[in-house]
């Protein structure tokens, strides 16, 4: 498979060369040349284990030898804690999809796992080493700094806003002690971590020298990843159900989990619909309704990881939906950088793509979690109830809902407290945390210093 670039200026590159390369030069983020088809493998592929099925469909897409190809795939599912890896969980009117039974208890776990895996690989054939520069305000950072622990060849570097993230996802990062991870608590806000991030991935001299990579979610190695819990989910509840069609419902931020669900479509998953669900921040819910996209201000709400106002993946979407027209694209995105909105005719009346959208605001989730506690007696985090109150409301009445669990509410115990009343929510590895020793240093909130402390410890 060959890669080119949604901006049209990139000659194909293969897949190593696309995870490696993650903003393509022309700026435009890379994709697959073609989208296979596989529906004539479905019956087969509904018996397969989570690991088999990881393995047939990242095989459609990269260029690693097979046997390396089963290697990485074992190692990346087995740290996770359940067999099925992500198990379904029914529920009266829904199937819960579990996405939280990797290390950090977060659905990025799915992804992250496998990109440390393949890095270290592609590293180990190259040659070369990688120092991942982050800024987080809570969950990919813990899964990226899980994926590339103990990794050779790799260092990681996370920038955390000192004393703003929460105390289960401060303990996260900082309790792995390996070598190769560097937790920076940074005097300041996200913003200015993720402003002094930007700085020194501007500086190319220091970039190149420093062999400075991100793990960030344009990244086409996680993207393709989740493509494979649809299919896992979608082939056993129609198998279940005897239903010709499933419908999911995904708690949306950077657009990268749904995009990787409209792949899955594309390739043949029978699927009638898509509900793409948001928080307050709600560009995405708002374009799929009206046709116009355009950025707001960031309100921080319980659902942390859903608190984005420009979703990362979704000029992948609009590529396809402008029918591959690079030009197009490219002349659409230069006018939304300019006037910080974007119009696409005619986009909420597009029958084939299945996308409904929709949101659900603080009192909506909080009320979700608790009616879902006293029906079902679980507990969902507040991403997932987003998910679940959105999935509900624009759902087809007739085919089977899929709605993705993407963390685990014990990652989240003040907003299961706010709904319940008490904190029902644990976990023994977060429980485990509260003992465990940890390491992070703090630094200003300064070009220099963070500049510094990377030099020092990778020349
Ligand atoms: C990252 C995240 C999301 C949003 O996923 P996107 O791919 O950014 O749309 C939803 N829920 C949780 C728990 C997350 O960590």
């Amino acid at each position: 498979m060959e890669y080119i670039s949604t901006r049209g200026g990139l000659s194909p590159v293969s897949f190593s060369d696309a995870v490696l390369m993650g903003l393509a030069p022309d700026g435009g983020l890379v994709l697959p040349a073609r989208i296979p088809d596989v529906s004539d493998r479905l019956d087969e592929w509904s018996h397969r284990s989570y690991p088999e099925l990881a393995e047939a469909i990242l095989a459609l897409y990269t260029d690693v030898s097979p046997a390396v190809l089963h290697d990485l795939v074992m190692r990346s599912y087995a740290a996770f804690d359940h067999p099925e890896v992500t198990p379904l969980r029914s529920t009266g009117d829904v199937d819960l999809l579990e996405l939280f039974h990797g290390p950090t208890l977060a659905f990025k776990d799915l992804a992250l796992q496998w990109l440390g895996n393949l890095f270290e690989h592609l590293l180990a054939v190259r040659g070369g080493e990688l120092n991942i520069l982050g800024a987080t305000s809570g969950d990919t950072g813990s899964a990226a700094i899980h994926g590339v622990r103990g990794r050779k060849g790799i260092r990681i570097f996370v920038m955390h806003p000192r004393g703003r993230v929460s105390p289960v996802q401060e303990r996260q990062m900082t309790s792995v002690l390996d070598d190769n991870v560097f937790n920076l608590a940074v005097e300041g806000s996200f913003d200015d971590c993720q402003a002094l991030m930007k700085r020194l991935f501007n500086d190319q001299e220091f970039k190149q020298r420093c062999a400075l990579g991100s793990v960030n979610s344009i990244n086409w190695a996680r993207v393709v990843a989740q493509i494979v819990y649809y299919f896992y989910a979608g082939l056993r509840v129609r198998r279940r159900t005897g239903a010709d069609r499933v419908q999911f419902s995904v708690p949306t931020g950077n657009f990268g989990d749904i995009f990787a669900g409209y792949l899955a479509v594309r390739m043949g998953l029978p699927v009638s619909r898509l509900v793409l669900a948001t928080n307050e921040n709600d560009i995405l819910a708002r374009f799929f309704n009206t046709g116009v996209y355009r950025v707001g201000e960031v309100s921080k709400t319980l659902s942390p990881s859903m608190d984005i106002q420009v979703a990362s993946n979704f000029e992948r979407y609009l590529y396809y939906r402008l029918g591959g027209d690079a030009v197009q694209l490219t002349a659409r995105m230069n006018q939304f950088a300019a006037t910080g909105e974007l119009a696409i005719e005619g986009a909420a009346a597009w029958p084939e793509t299945c996308i409904a959208a929709g949101t659900a605001d603080t009192a909506a989730t909080i009320a979700t979690i608790r009616t879902f506690y006293e029906e079902h007696r679980v507990l969902l985090d507040p991403h997932t109830a987003v998910g679940v109150h959105v999935g509900r409301q624009q759902r087809l009445p007739d085919d089977p809902l899929i709605c993705l669990a993407t963390a685990h509410p014990a990652k989240f115990g003040a907003a299961v407290k706010q709904a319940v009343g008490q904190n029902l929510a644990h976990h023994s590895l977060l429980d485990a945390l509260r003992d465990l020793p940890t390491r992070c240093d703090t630094l200003p909130a300064s070009e220099e210093a963070v500049r510094r402390y990377i030099a020092e410890r990778v020349t």
